[in-house]
């Protein structure tokens, strides 16, 4: 009996089909979206049955009762005298049916048993776990386990049985930059008026929202940075008034746990100023395309349709706006100018960027009018799509007299109006909306915008009158991948397709080949790989079929399967790989050094990339029976049922891709054989930069490239905007050294006597090397095996190499171009290098734009030197000399002198940011 209470074959009303149909529909007519039934769900469970032994199987479906299911073994097994088991069952069950417990019934000839829902007691449980059920575990009987059987969890036998009492009325929201805004504003409203007792909110709290009277604030956990701890606990206690700050330190949080110790750096430590990189290209374009819009007379209200001509095909600017956005002559030579003022304000920053040719501000300001067009290519895909969904479930209700597919065009009809609203802002609050013009354009990095993501991928929500939530990329391709659950507003929302551009997914398909010997992300046509030189072949790469990550559409999902949770739980296999910028001269844009105490030894070799390209590969499931997900590339179906979805299908893999600042750093071969040893010093390195730099842990990013002696750790600047940090590793002479003296005592290390000051952290704790971040590598890591490496990298210099050269030979290489008949040019650069100060990067290069070769040139800072020995006093020279100087500096370029009859050190000495300090 306990058996068909627990299978669920009970006759009762409320599990047969007919009456949940019924109930189905009462339901879709009165309750919200929230509350009603899953749309993909066919339908509710119903009733079980229970089949009599020795009849037809499969005719009706149920559980068997026949001498081999699990009920048969149990009972042979307890009553092995039986002899005629079917016959035995069939007495049981009369006998049982005839005092009314059980229910016997027939359909199609097939005899089954139900129990009887009046049969049934009630009872409240005493907390305590159901005794075994011995008709599935033989073990559960046996007094061995009886005895050590788990007793129930005390937090919940408490919670159900107390607590929860008094938390019966009690209501929690959320207040999270993904609720509507409309929802926001009136959970504040409740929240501040005291009827809603409870908010949990998302950092969106942390600015400008003004809650009177609060008296308690707990954070889950310890805020990135004291400014926005002082800013979440602002939030109570206005006015002078006393108010609880709680703040949770997680124990399986390295930063929890380091401020633990260390409380008052962060109630009361210091603010640090915000940080932006300014040799991050991106950024200083959109803030010229800022300056430019700011002179183009164009008002936007509302909408993109007052931008683009909704009506033709290809969604193109409207004229007006065509002719709005193009400068007259003067207005662009205005414009110009004020850019240069603005850019002469950051000329430190700058000049450290290698894209910034004297030209670029120009070139960017004649460009704005196409950039601008192009910044809305990516919501003219959504919206055609969209449409193309429209016009083709229009034509579908035009044509069809099937029931299901009229319903299912009906269906799609209301969504893409829904999704077309969504874009157009169409009944919307404009300035939350994802699609406003101004909040769009700074996504897209046309404008600035610091506060969400660039580029952010998109999915599509069928909530209410449907919702688009937008992430990062590199994390919208594992939490928006292909068969993931989404869980918003608490519903559960399944990924099933992607958004297809007009013509399908073709167009975003590519090849690669991913060498893994270093890492390098190569095209799919070369044979060799462009970082390290390898021959690509099946053994030393691995070939992909790539597709970009598309925006993506959601169904709505009740329950899921213990399969689909289990495949959750694993994740998708991912993996990282970059890729260098073209520079000049078919070169790429790196720049390397060495860090170590012997030149010829060096403990660290560490490239810098700046602007190079790092890319995210989502290879499918963990555990999946292929790599790579079944995709149908004309309507973005995933896992499309051959039969029911036409169209060409591919198996690929998703990529996202992202403008970075890369380190490689590249340890000496005993630590690249050590998988731990590695490991460890990833992590030792970036807690000492991140502590030395003030990032926080979520601001730079790191992974382990690469086989054999091209194996490296990869440091990346994952904040929007960059932090500029990485590149001060390879340009400064002493900064290795003082990260490693971080690290090493954040390893509990004393400095003066490498003591160990924490015994007790045998290799890692959440002090030292482990975060939540990198629990995948907890079993890695030793602090033990980086000591000597960071206490020998304590001394240690770095120094630049050029172009491969280190420093010895990049000067031995100046001085073979130096011009034979100038004295002055060879006292120059020895005396730069009897200082130790910066080499020029190049000697007698030539600047064509002015007709002029500079005796030696700083790329970084387009700084050309001139070395002018007496022929240069001649009154012809003079006035040829003053002529292309001129020219020089107008074209951007900075021009330094020097002179044969003053002191060469003080000369030099004039200018530190260009030739550095002395260091002897
Ligand atoms: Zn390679
Ligand atoms: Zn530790």
């Amino acid at each position: 009996l306990d058996f068909c209470r627990k299978k669920l074959a009970i006759r009762v009303e409320c599990l047969r089909e007919t009456y949940q149909q019924q109930l189905r529909q009462r339901v879709n007519q009165v309750i919200n979206d929230r509350w009603n039934f899953d749309e993909s769900e066919e339908r509710l469970r119903q009733a079980e049955r229970l089949i009599l032994p020795d009849q037809p199987a499969g005719h009706v479906p149920g559980v068997s009762l026949s001498a081999r299911s699990l009920v048969g073994r149990y009972l042979r097994r307890r009553l092995p005298d039986i002899s005629d088991y079917s016959q035995f069952v069939r007495k049981l069950v009369t006998v049982l049916a005839s005092q009314g417990l059980l229910r016997l019934d027939t359909e199609r000839g097939v005899e089954y048993v139900q129990l009887d829902a009046a049969v049934l007691i009630w009872r409240t449980g005493q907390g305590e776990p159901p005794p075994p059920d011995s008709i599935y575990s033989r073990r559960a009987i046996s007094p061995l386990y009886v005895r050590v059987q788990q007793k129930a969890n005390e937090f919940f036998r408490e919670l159900y049985s107390r607590r929860a009492l008094s938390l019966r009325s009690v209501e929690g929201l959320a207040h999270t930059a993904q609720i509507h805004y409309t929802d926001r504003q009136e959970r504040e409203r409740r929240f501040r008026e005291g009827d809603l007792p409870l908010l949990f909110c998302s950092p969106t709290m942390e600015l400008g929202i003004d809650i009177r009277d609060l008296q308690l604030v707990h954070m889950r956990n310890i805020p990135p940075t004291p400014a926005s701890y002082a800013q979440r606990s602002g939030r109570a206690g206005r006015k002078g008034d006393p108010a609880l700050i709680l703040a949770y330190c997680a124990a399986g949080s390295g930063h929890d746990q380091y401020f633990f110790r260390r409380r008052e750096e962060m109630v009361a430590g210091a603010v640090r100023p915000p940080r932006i990189d300014l040799s991050n290209e991106d950024l200083v374009r959109a803030h010229i395309h800022a300056l430019w819009f700011s002179k183009v007379n164009l008002r936007i209200e509302r909408s993109m349709d007052e931008l683009l001509e909704l009506q033709l095909d290809h969604l193109p600017l409207k004229d007006s706006v065509r002719a709005a956005i193009e400068l007259s002559e003067d207005r662009l030579r205005q414009c110009i100018e004020e850019g240069r003022n603005i850019l002469d304000l950051c000329a430190d920053g700058l000049k450290e960027a290698d894209w910034f040719t004297p030209t670029w501000l120009e070139d960017t300001l004649r460009r704005a009018p196409q950039a601008f067009n192009e910044a809305f290519d990516r919501w003219r895909q959504l919206y055609r799509a969209a449409t193309i969904q429209l016009l083709e479930a229009q034509r579908i209700q035009a044509t069809s007299f099937d029931e299901r597919q009229q319903r299912e065009a009906r269906q799609r009809v209301e969504e893409a109006i829904r999704q077309r609203n969504l874009l157009t802002n169409t009944g919307t609050l404009r300035e939350e909306s994802d699609f406003y013009p101004y909040r769009y354009l700074a996504s897209e990095g046309f404008l600035p915008g610091y506060n969400f993501p660039r580029l952010p991928v998109r999915v599509y929500i069928p909530r209410e009158d449907g919702e688009f939530i937008s992430r990062p990329r590199f994390l919208a391709i594992t939490e928006f991948g292909p068969d993931n659950l989404i869980y918003h507003e608490g519903a559960k929302y399944h990924v099933h397709r992607f958004w297809t551009p007009p013509g399908g997914l073709g167009a975003r398909r590519s090849t690669a080949k991913l060498c893994n010997v270093c890492g390098y992300f190569n095209s799919g046509d070369v044979d060799r790989c462009g970082n390290c030189q390898t021959v690509l072949d099946g053994s030393t790469s691995l070939f992909v079929n790539l597709l970009e990550m598309p925006n993506a559409k959601t169904i709505r999902r009740e329950r899921i399967t213990c399969d689909e949770e289990e495949r959750i739980r694993r994740g998708y296999y991912t993996s990282i790989h970059f890729r260098f910028a073209a520079g000049t001269g078919g070169l790429l844009r790196t720049v390397e050094a060495t860090v170590g105490t012997h030149p010829a030894q060096p403990l660290l070799r560490a490239i810098f990339a700046p602007a190079a390209s790092l890319y995210k590969i989502n290879h499918g499931w963990k555990g999946g029976r292929t790599e790579g997900f079944l995709l149908n590339l004309a309507n973005g179906e995933i896992n499309p049922d051959a039969d029911q979805s036409p169209g060409e299908t591919a198996i690929l893999r998703l990529f996202v891709s992202d403008t970075e600042n890369l380190l490689l750093v590249r340890p000496q071969a005993e630590i690249q054989r050590d998988p731990r040893a590695l490991a460890s010093l990833q992590f030792a390195l970036q807690r000492g930069m991140e502590q030395h730099f003030q990032v926080e842990e979520s601001e730079l990013a790191s992974e382990r490239v690469g086989a054999g002696h091209h194996r490296a750790i990869l440091y990346w600047e994952a904040a929007e905007g960059g932090v500029g940090v990485l590149r001060r590793l390879v340009e400064e002479r002493d900064l290795f050294a003082a990260i490693a003296s971080t690290a090493l005592e954040r390893l509990h290390f004393d400095l003066a006597s490498l003591e160990d000051r924490k015994p007790d952290c045998a290799q890692a704790c959440y002090e030292c090397l482990l975060s939540y971040t990198n629990q995948l590598d907890h079993r890695l890591l030793n602090r033990r095996l980086v000591r000597d490496v960071l206490n020998a990298l304590r001394s240690s210099l770095t120094t630049p190499q050029h172009a491969g050269r280190d420093y010895e030979e990049h000067y031995r290489w100046l001085r073979s171009l130096t011009d034979s008949r100038s004295e002055l040019e060879r006292r120059f650069i020895d005396h730069l290098y009897l200082t130790r100060r910066n080499l020029p990067d190049e000697a007698q290069k030539s600047v064509a734009e002015v007709n002029t070769i500079p005796d030696f040139y700083y790329s970084g800072c387009h700084a050309c030197v001139f070395c002018d020995g007496a022929i240069h006093d001649e009154p012809a020279q003079q006035q040829r000399d003053k002529d292309v100087r001129r020219q020089l500096r107008e074209s951007g370029y900075r021009v330094i002198v020097i002179r044969y009859d003053r002191d060469l050190e003080t000369q030099i000495a004039q200018y530190p940011d260009v030739f550095g300090e002395a260091r002897r």
